[in-house]
């Protein structure tokens, strides 16, 4: 049996999150940090807004597994549903970004 030991992947002093999605975790510089506003989930670009947070891997198919999972109100500790919209432009501008060319 394996023991989950104090180090992982990456090695003493590289916090490490999980993912809200995919549940996978991983270094948190690698991570989306979410906030909740409001009603609303915001990405934490800057890593300043106060508050509880929430990991996430900056990818539009974590976020639909975590969407999917209802993780977000349970990251939160609300029982209700939260809009995710901000977030979702976040990651689809990242995406056409780095789809776009460079000319
Ligand atoms: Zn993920």
């Amino acid at each position: 049996m394996r023991q989950r030991g104090k180090l992982e992947y990456g090695g003493p002093g590289v916090p490490q999150r999980t993912c809200v999605g995919c549940r996978g975790r991983t270094a948190k510089s690698e991570l989306l940090r979410l906030v909740r506003v409001e009603g609303h989930v915001v990405p934490d670009l800057r890593g300043r807004l106060p508050g509880r947070g929430a990991s996430l891997h900056p990818a539009l198919s974590c976020l639909e597994l975590a969407e999917r999972r209802r993780a977000f109100p349970r990251a939160f500790r609300v029982p209700g549903p939260l809009d995710v919209s901000p977030v979702r432009a976040h990651l689809e501008e990242e995406t056409h970004m780095s789809c776009r060319t460079p000319s």
